[in-house]
């Protein structure tokens, strides 16, 4: 790595390419740099977190984002960014000027979960501790499997105690159980459980009788169990045989001792993991199972029947999601996340003077001939800004919000056709000019946070020349994504729920995951006499392979229309589930949509907010067995001036989350600045 100092071009404006830039730009960063600019096709920032602003001021995302209590870097530097903005005093008319107004705790949690031919929602309510999110000084640590197995074991507590309190269908998890209040069946359970579980997280255990009695036990509980004919013993047993198998299999295969602690595992997919180490077969159709899944996209080609998620990583989100919450288990915005995270971090970038050209979109990144640095970064400018424009700005006001609107800002540019496609790869390219930066005159340093669907297109070079750029990007996979949001005049009580801000997954494909979001339509700009009560957000994965062979308007054309006619159907036939009373014996009552400029019935349903995922850079990056030590860590390009940010890269993280690019950003900072990997990064991390 070249020494800090001249110029630094970010090339992609995600979140990890944001980070990068925030941590590059910390005081006194004119002493180390010349300039910091973010390069970014299009006109919009945050990737496929980006959200903006379209009729009726409606907040239109590429689909739902919900933060993890655990998220701390991402939240540290959410805090530090509205606390530098200080909007109270720069922007008093916008309604949100601290990070704790964008962001809300979100305790309700549900899974879908099938008996028989009927689907039940099966709902917990996390409890809160005192912590918050990214509080100052936090700091970071690896996350070892003897503090997993330990919480685990409290895990399985929490859960007899919730059992025992006779809540049929509920959870209730809190670190602290209260006190015991009846002695039944299930207190038996939870002595018998943990007893074994004790004994067997003894690493001598499993060759002897320890092993054998857990599993005597496990058959004896489940016998006395109705696990055949009451959905809540059925879950209390499957969650005791989960966990078992979990802890056996940490025990079994050494990880407590194993240097690379859970990535040992990560060539194995969790499911089968758990098999191999004596989970019940029920345990892979378990609601928390399939959720988990559910959570990072974890199928292959988006293929319900061929689950794929590393088993460290997923031990590691499991802990990360179940015992390392500060505050709430879930965070959910208050708006857009391209308004609430997206456009104030472009604000105080700018604010401390870092550069952004829009509508900049790379094509190539060419090496030099002795392949040891980037020399040449190739790119479309893709419109001319108008007369008297230095600068594109990007954000106009929603209700006194600065938001991103969903095109470009007409009197900014010059008018040109073919703005549709600025943001995709497929359109017809109609670009103003060819440009190209050069090392030593426009750029010395590059950090290269464009999506991994993206790096085979821009990165050839690299990947030509060396094997482990061509590994990572055939190792490492993504998956198309599809989601939905509908807006319904009702309120959700009128519809028949009864738990606001609720998130579901688990449920059926392709929308696997619901989130009631009623908390956000404050910040819309409905008719004060015809606004909606509700807005629903619904999102899965799709199958859409990728690179293909066919006509990529034919690709483009067959998917959006597929989703469209996908979502509709869904609405149709299994929102019943979660609006018992939107839906009548002919299906679903579509004159209850909000829809845009007044419009009711089905032709409101035109105009609900469809996201189609499948350009390569909106493509979710997974995390499927066998990968994870293909990835390349930020600091591992191989050529002295380029860096790397995204959420495809090995972080410690190693997941498709706002996290992961938050960790890779600043680690990519970190590494052009010279600083150790995990300078000033928080949580927890893959070891
Ligand atoms: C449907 C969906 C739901 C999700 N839900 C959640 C969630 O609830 N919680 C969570 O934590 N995470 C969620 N994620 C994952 C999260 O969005 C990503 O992990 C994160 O946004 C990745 O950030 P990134 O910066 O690494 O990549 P990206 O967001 O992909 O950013 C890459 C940037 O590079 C730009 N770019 C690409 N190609 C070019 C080019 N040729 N020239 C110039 N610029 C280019 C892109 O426009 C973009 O701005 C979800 C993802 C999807 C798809």
């Amino acid at each position: 790595m070249t020494r800090p100092g001249g110029k630094v071009a970010i090339i992609g404006g995600g979140m990890a390419g944001l980070s990068a830039a925030w941590r590059l730009s910390e005081p006194s960063w004119r002493e180390r740099f010349d300039s910091i600019t973010v390069y970014q096709r299009g006109w919009r920032l945050g990737g496929k977190g980006a959200s903006s602003r379209g009729d009726n001021g409606r907040i239109e995302e590429h689909g739902l984002h919900i933060w993890l209590g655990s998220y701390e870097n991402a939240f540290a530097l959410l805090r530090e960014c509205y606390a530098e903005l200080d909007r109270a005093t720069t922007d008093p008319a916008a309604p949100i000027h601290t990070w704790d107004q964008a962001m809300i705790p979100a305790d309700n949690l549900g899974l879908a979960d099938q008996w028989g031919s009927d689907w039940l929602t099966w709902l917990g309510t996390f409890s809160r501790n005192d912590c918050l999110p990214g509080d100052p000084n936090g700091n970071g640590r690896e996350m070892t499997a003897v503090g997993f197995v330990r919480r685990a074991l409290q895990l399985v507590l929490d859960f007899t105690d919730s059992q025992r309190e006779a809540i049929p269908l509920g959870l209730t998890l809190t670190a602290s159980p209260h006190p015991a209040s009846a002695i039944g069946l299930m207190e038996t359970v939870r002595r018998a459980t943990v007893a074994a579980l004790f004994s067997v997280s003894n690493p001598g255990a499993l060759d002897g009788t320890p092993a054998v009695l857990l599993e005597q036990a496990l058959d004896a509980i489940r016998g006395a169990l109705e696990y055949e004919h009451r959905p809540d013993h059925k879950r209390a047993w499957l969650l005791i045989s989960l966990v078992t198998a979990v802890i056996r299999g940490i025990v079994a295969d050494n990880l407590v001792t194993d240097p690379r602690g859970f990535r040992a595992i990560n060539d194995e997919d969790f499911g089968q993991w758990i098999l191999r180490h004596g989970g019940h077969p029920d345990v892979l159709d378990f609601p928390l199972v399939r959720g988990v899944y559910d959570l990072v996209f974890g199928y292959e080609e988006a293929d319900p029947d061929r689950p794929a998620v590393a088993a460290g990583l997923m031990i590691f989100l499991i802990g990360l999601v179940l015992f390392e919450y500060k505050g709430a288990i879930f965070w959910k915005m208050t708006a857009g996340m391209g308004d609430i995270v997206i456009a104030p971090l472009y604000q105080a970038l700018r604010g401390r003077g870092v550069e952004f050209e829009f509508f900049h979109r790379l094509d190539t990144l060419h090496l030099d001939a002795r392949h040891q640095t980037v020399d040449a970064i190739a790119m479309g400018r893709q419109v001319r800004l108008a007369k008297g424009v230095d600068h594109y700005q990007p954000l106009t006001t929603v209700r006194g919000l600065p938001v991103f609107p969903n095109a470009p800002l007409a009197d900014q540019i010059e008018a040109k056709s073919g703005l549709d496609a600025l943001e995709s790869h497929f359109g017809e390219r109609t670009d103003v000019e060819a440009r190209v930066l050069r090392r030593g005159v426009d750029f010395d340093h590059v950090v290269l946070a464009v999506s991994l669907g993206m790096v085979p297109i821009v990165a050839q070079e690299m990947i030509a020349d060396r094997p482990e750029w061509q590994e990572m990007t055939s190792r490492v996979r993504t998956v198309a994504t599809q989601a939905f949001q509908l807006w319904l005049r009702p309120d959700e009580a009128a519809l028949g729920w009864h738990e606001p801000g609720v998130t579901i997954s688990a449920y059926l494909r392709p929308f696997e995951t619901w989130a009631s979001m009623p908390q956000t339509l404050w910040a819309e700009d409905w008719p004060d006499d015809d606004g909606p009560s509700t807005v629903a957000y619904f999102c899965g994965s799709l199958y859409a392979p990728w690179p293909t062979t066919e006509d990529a308007l034919n690709y483009s054309r067959r998917h959006t229309q597929s989703v469209h006619a996908e979502a509709t159907k869904y609405i149709d036939r299994h929102l019943g589930l979660y609006f018992p009373n939107a839906v009548t014996e002919q299906g679903f009552a579509w004159h209850l949509l909000s829809g845009v400029n007044g419009q009711r019935g089905a032709s409101a349903l035109a105009t609900q907010h469809v996201s189609v995922n499948i350009d390569p850079s909106d493509r979710y990056v997974q995390s499927v067995p066998g990968s994870d030590n293909y990835r390349l860590r930020p600091d591992e390009s191989g050529y002295d001036n380029l860096v790397l940010a995204g959420d495809w890269t090995d972080s410690g993280m190693n997941a498709g989350c706002i996290e992961a690019a938050v960790m890779s950003g600043l680690e990519a900072a970190n590494a052009l600045l010279g600083r150790g990997r995990h300078h000033r990064i928080r949580g927890f991390w893959l070891p």
